[in-house]
C-alpha cells in the first residue's frame, strides 16, 4: 500500500535548521527559525515560567483532561490581554488551543466546516504556513499585495485596492496584528484606521494573527491594530500564541478567538469550535497554559513577565541598531537603517537567493531563502562576523 509514497519536500524554515545542526563550523550562525535567543545563543527559560513551574509542581492536583476549549482562567486571562477588560465578554469565545498553529488551524475549520468554505485572502508575502495551513481545509486562497517594490516598506495603497476591487463580503481576509512575518513591516494606527474601514464597507471577516504581541512596542500598544479593526466591525476571529512572548514554544500554547456580533450567536459559535475541536486533538494540553495562568493570577509573577518580555524587545531593537551600524563600518555600501522602522523578531534583508547560498556554503550563516532574517537570532559578540560575511556577498 505505501510503496508508491513520494519523499515530501523538507520544510522551507525548519529543513534549514537540520543543515544547520549537521554543519561542523564552529562559528556557524542560524538566524533562520524564528526563537529568540539570548546573548549567549541560548533560548533561555523565563524566570517567572520557572517560578511558576515550581509553583506548579508543589499545588498541581491532577493531571486529568482539560475541557475540550481549555481551562476558564486561561481562556479569561487570553480574552484581556487581547482584547482589553472592556470588551463585552459575553461576545468573545476563546478556546485553548495548541499553539497560534492550532489556533490557524481551528480557525480554518470553522471557516471550511461553518461558513461556506470561505475564501482567505492573505498577504503577499507572508508566514509560509498560513498557505498550507488553509489549503489543508481546502479553502480558496488569494494574495493581496502587502510589501512594496523597495521590499522595505508596506504598499498600503496596493494593498486598500486589493482588499476593496478584488475581494467580495463574506470573504476571510487574514491580517497580522503587530510584527509582520517575515518582514517586520507593519501597518501604521492610521493605516489600520483605513484597513478597518475597507473590511466594514466589503463586510470582510478579519482573520488576525496574533503571534508576537509585545515584541512590537508593547502588550497594550500591540493589540491596538485589533481593537481598531473591532471599532468597525462587530466580528472577528483572533489566532493567539504564547510561544514568543513567554518563550514557551515547545508547550504549544495559543487561542482562538472568536468576536461574535451578539451573546447569543457566540453561544452557538462556542458549541460548533468545542465540536470541531473534539474530533480533531480533543482537549488542549495542560502544563503550558497552566504556567501562563500562574503567571497572570500573581501580580509579581506578571511584573516579571513584562520585565523580561520589555528586555527581549529592547534587546532586539539594540541588534537592529548595532547590524546597521556595523554594517556601515564595513564599507560595504549598503544602507540597512530600514530595519530600524521595522518591528519584531523578523526583516526582510533584501539579499537575493545566491547570496543567502554564499552566506551558507561560505560562511556557515543560515538564513531564509527570501533574504528573511531572525534578528533576533543575532549576538553582539558576533555582529562583526556577521556583518562581515554580508559585506562580502553583497560586494561578490
Ligand atoms: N503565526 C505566525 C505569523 C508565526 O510566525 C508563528 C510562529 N512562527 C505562528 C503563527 C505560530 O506560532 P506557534 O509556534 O505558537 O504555533
Amino acid at each position: 500500500h505505501l510503496g508508491g509514497i513520494q519523499v515530501a519536500p523538507p520544510d522551507a524554515i525548519l529543513g534549514l535548521t537540520d543543515a544547520f545542526k549537521a554543519d561542523k563550523n564552529p562559528d556557524k550562525m542560524n538566524l533562520s527559525v524564528g526563537v529568540y535567543k539570548d546573548a549567549s545563543g541560548q533560548t533561555p527559560i523565563l524566570r517567572c515560567v520557572k517560578a511558576a513551574e515550581r509553583h506548579l509542581v508543589e499545588t498541581e492536583a491532577t493531571k486529568g483532561y482539560l475541557p475540550i476549549d481549555g481551562g476558564p482562567d486561561y481562556r479569561d486571562h487570553v480574552r484581556t490581554l487581547v482584547f482589553g477588560s472592556e470588551i463585552d465578554s459575553t461576545r468573545v469565545c476563546v478556546a485553548q488551543t495548541p499553539g497560534g498553529t492550532g489556533g490557524l488551524r481551528q480557525a480554518a475549520a470553522f471557516l471550511a466546516d461553518q461558513m461556506g468554505p470561505t475564501r482567505v485572502w492573505i498577504p503577499s508575502p507572508t508566514w509560509a504556513n498560513h498557505k498550507a495551513i488553509f489549503a489543508s481545509e481546502e479553502l480558496p486562497i488569494e494574495e493581496y499585495r502587502y510589501l512594496a517594490d523597495d521590499k522595505k516598506s508596506l504598499d498600503a495603497a496596493g494593498m486598500l485596492e486589493d482588499l476593496r476591487t478584488r475581494s467580495k463580503p463574506g470573504d476571510a481576509v487574514l491580517l497580522h496584528a503587530c510584527c509582520h512575518n517575515p518582514t517586520g513591516v507593519d501597518p501604521t494606527l492610521s493605516q489600520w484606521k483605513e484597513i478597518a474601514s475597507v473590511v466594514s464597507e466589503k463586510r470582510l471577516l478579519p482573520l488576525i494573527d496574533f503571534a508576537y504581541q509585545g515584541f512590537g512596542t508593547g502588550l497594550e500598544e500591540d493589540a491596538k491594530s485589533i481593537a481598531e479593526i473591532l471599532s468597525q466591525v462587530d466580528e472577528a476571529f483572533v489566532c493567539s500564541s504564547f510561544s514568543k512572548n513567554f518563550g514557551l514554544y515547545s508547550e504549544r500554547v495559543g487561542a482562538l478567538s472568536i468576536v461574535s456580533a451578539d451573546a447569543k450567536t457566540s453561544v452557538s459559535v462556542q458549541s460548533q469550535m468545542k465540536r470541531l475541536i473534539r474530533c480533531n486533538y480533543s482537549n488542549p494540553p495542560r502544563h503550558g497554559a497552566a504556567v501562563v495562568a500562574a503567571i497572570l493570577d500573581d501580580a509579581d509573577l506578571t511584573t516579571m513577565w513584562h520585565d523580561e518580555l520589555n528586555q527581549m524587545r529592547t534587546r532586539i531593537k539594540d541588534l537592529r541598531e548595532r547590524f546597521v551600524t556595523t554594517m556601515k563600518s564595513t564599507g560595504a555600501g549598503h544602507d540597512f537603517s530600514f530595519l530600524l522602522d521595522q518591528n519584531g523578531m523578523f526583516s526582510f534583508s533584501g539579499l537575493n537567493p545566491m547570496q543567502v547560498d554564499e552566506l551558507r556554503n561560505e560562511h556557515s550563516i543560515y538564513i531564509v531563502g527570501s533574504g528573511r532574517i531572525n534578528v533576533a537570532g543575532m549576538s553582539e559578540n558576533k555582529m562583526e562576523q556577521l556583518c562581515g560575511a554580508v559585506a562580502k556577498v553583497i560586494e561578490g
